[in-house]
């Protein structure tokens, strides 16, 4: 399967609608600004497949993109944003929610995670969320390119370390940079291996 043949499919505003989907779906999801549309452009050999914005909060929807009918790419909005409503707020991580825990064909989602910064509370919580809920989960690390600051190396093992409380086993954990490509065949390859093309 090639990512490259990626096509934006629909947004789907609510679960209900999702539901009918019956292809296996890899979901991404992380704060905003992590490089989630990065990542997934990245994937796809595309510029702007998945919007890229400077504007916290604006994807709002769940929006998929198809590749060759064998699996859909699931681009979820970001949590935490410290510049919206809180209103606004319950109406998209109740999105996220209800998705992650009904939706029939979700394969895995991918929780991004900036190794740049030190781990973050926020998202040390929804992995915990997810580890609870028995939503299959798997970590990115993203922007690994961000070498200068040597902490990125020590970003990675604390957040690991810190997971692996949650975890008897720990979940798939990638390594990436959308900037230099490092990981991106990777994830290809191990999203192509669990769907049984090698
Ligand atoms: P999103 O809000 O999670 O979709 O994040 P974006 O993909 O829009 O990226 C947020 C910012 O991080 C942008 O300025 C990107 O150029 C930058 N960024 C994304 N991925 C990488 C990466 O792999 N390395 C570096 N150095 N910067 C990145």
């Amino acid at each position: 399967m090639k990512f490259e043949k990626a096509k934006f499919l629909r947004s789907y505003g609510s679960v209900q609608q999702i539901q009918d989907d019956k292809t296996p779906q890899f979901a991404f999801i992380g704060r905003s600004n992590v490089g989630k549309s990065s990542l997934i452009n990245a994937l796809a050999c595309k510029k702007d497949m998945a919007k890229t914005s400077s504007k916290p909060g604006k994807t709002q929807l769940i929006n998929v993109f198809d590749v060759e009918g064998h699996v859909h790419l699931v681009d979820l909005p970001g949590y935490g944003y410290a510049k919206v409503s809180k209103q606004q707020r319950e109406v998209f991580e109740g999105l996220i929610t209800d998705y992650l825990l009904h939706s029939e064909t979700l394969y895995i989602v991918f929780i991004l995670i900036d190794a740049s910064i030190p781990p973050q509370r926020i998202d040390l919580e929804f992995v915990a969320w997810c580890g609870e809920h028995k939503v299959p989960l798997g970590i990115v690390f993203t922007k690994t390119d961000k070498k200068k600051k040597k902490n990125t190396e020590a970003n990675m093992v604390a957040f690991e370390k810190a997971v692996s409380e949650f975890f008897e086993e720990l979940p798939i954990i990638l390594e990436t940079s959308a900037s230099s490509k490092h990981g991106i065949p990777e994830l290809g390859r191990w999203i192509n291996e669990q769907i049984g093309h090698v």
